[in-house]
């Protein structure tokens, strides 16, 4: 064991934010890199050079690899945000979006593409002999096909739905482990790198359990459990910088837990925003990704009771056209709720600052962010008892002096409705600041988190 200090990792990721965006991986890898390189660890950071990042090469590494992986290369570039790194420029990689084609269909060569950056990733880890790598979900996880005896590795699984299945003919191809890659026939890359991985990573701890049953596995519970204690999980952090209610540029007022009257200030101006008039009832929001992990359906029959609750409800979302249609009408039907669809960067910064509760009726989250940047913001979360939103939010009824927010009984429509009219009972004339000042006080940052991986390589190295 030795101090992480100095230790070179080599940390590859198919997202990373501000530079390639798409969903909680890009915050989750910056974050965590950052907080890296700011407690002393030497982290190369490798992602694909999809097109558009307009920096200038500061140095280009040419990469050994096979033929249909080639030619590559890295064009190592100093971000003015997030510091150096590593493109990773192979065939097939730049697009103009790192998955989907403008249709919303994944691009029908994404194993290819990622099979290739992996396969870069290998060939820079033989390259460099850094002391650590620490791969992230399956863009880069058959890295571990190529390389016969690699540096201790990390795993991270940040969402598991995804697992980069292929054709059989790839097993010819990434490298002398590819037998663990095998997959009913075909090629598995999330599979093959769970089983070689010195250790994996969920991340949140209630997920690294759900990940390990035949409900929450993906069908990968059994390789994960074969794995042992070489399974855990670190919650993930939030950019604290980025979300601070005492200087966000984003808001109109800013607040803090000792001085909470900007974020009425806040509220005014997001009603005001949206269209809804002040009826002096509770406010709540929901920021989320339409799609059928986040559970938007689950909460569509609280959506028509709201006037019984009562509350306003503000929905902020963008994804599958059948939600948007369903909350479309909804808005239609019902004074009392807005929706507005879209990615919205700085509406989103004013939803959680200007509610006064969040609601999250996700089907799994494997760790989520929201109802943490919620907190951060004095904004009491209304959740699903799942993944990391478990971890992050003990229900205020079971502990009255330390809990968060609600938890429902389970991911359904009548337990969500059910934990709303908890909420609207507790909260009711909006008695809110004791709860909103303890949650503020909660230290959301990487420092905890980045602090346990440094302990995982420390462990490994
Ligand atoms: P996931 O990665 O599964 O989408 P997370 O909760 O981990 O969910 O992270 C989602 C991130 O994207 C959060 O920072 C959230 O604020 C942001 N986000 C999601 N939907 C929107 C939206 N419609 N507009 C603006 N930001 C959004």
């Amino acid at each position: 064991m030795r101090h992480t200090v100095g230790v070179r990792v080599v940390f590859a990721t198919a997202e990373l934010s501000p530079v390639v965006t798409v969903g909680g991986l890009a915050a989750a890898a910056a974050g965590l890199v950052g907080s890296l390189r700011h407690s002393g660890v030497h982290v190369d950071v490798l992602l694909p050079d999809y097109g558009g990042v307009d920096l200038d090469a500061i140095e280009t590494i040419e990469l050994d690899v096979p033929q249909w992986a080639g030619p590559a290369s890295i064009k190592v570039v100093d971000h003015p945000e997030i510091g150096r790194i590593h493109l990773v420029v192979a065939p097939g990689l730049a697009r103009s979006h790192p998955y989907l084609q403008p249709d919303g269909q994944g691009w029908l060569d994404n194993v290819d593409r990622f099979l290739r950056f992996s396969r870069a990733v290998a060939a820079y880890v033989e390259l460099s002999h850094p002391d650590v790598v620490h791969l992230n979900d399956w863009h880069t996880a058959a890295a571990l096909a190529a390389l016969e005896s690699p540096p201790p590795t990390v795993l991270s699984l940040h969402n598991l739905a995804h697992q980069g299945h292929g054709p059989g003919e790839w097993l010819e191809r990434i490298g002398p482990r590819a037998a663990h890659f095998e997959w009913w026939g075909g090629i598995n890359p999330l599979s093959g790198a769970i089983a070689l991985a010195d250790r994996i990573v969920a991340v949140s701890p209630h997920h690294a359990i759900e990940i390990t049953t035949p409900s929450g596995g993906f069908g990968l519970d059994a390789a994960l459990r074969a794995r042992g204690s070489a399974v855990s999980g670190i919650l993930n952090g939030i950019d604290t910088t980025v979300w601070d209610p005492a200087s966000d540029p984003h808001l109109p007022a800013h607040f803090d837990r000792k001085n909470l009257s900007g974020k009425e200030r806040c509220r005014q101006a997001l009603l005001q925003h949206v269209g809804l008039n002040d009826d002096g009832s509770l406010l709540a929001t929901v920021v989320t990704r339409l799609t059928d992990q986040k559970g938007i359906d689950l909460l569509m029959p609280s959506i028509a009771m709201l006037a019984d609750l009562p509350m306003q409800l503000i929905v902020l979302g963008s994804g599958d056209r059948s939600l948007v249609d369903a909350l479309v009408q909804a808005e239609g039907a019902s004074d009392r709720f807005a929706f507005i669809e879209g990615y919205d960067e700085t509406l989103s910064h004013l939803m959680f600052a200007g509610a006064d509760l969040f609601v999250m009726p996700s089907r799994f989250e494997p760790c989520g962010l929201t109802q943490m940047q919620a907190m951060r913001y004095g904004t009491i979360p209304i959740v699903t008892p799942v993944g990391g939103l478990v971890d992050t939010v003990p229900d205020i009824d079971v502990d009255a002096r330390r809990g968060y927010g609600i938890v429902a009984r389970s991911p359904d429509p009548v337990a969500i409705m059910s934990a709303l009219h908890r909420a609207s009972r507790r909260f009711g004339q909006r008695r809110l600041d004791t709860v909103r000042k303890r949650i503020m006080a909660h230290d959301w940052s990487w420092d905890a988190p980045a602090a346990r991986y440094r302990a995982l390589y420390d462990e490994i190295s």
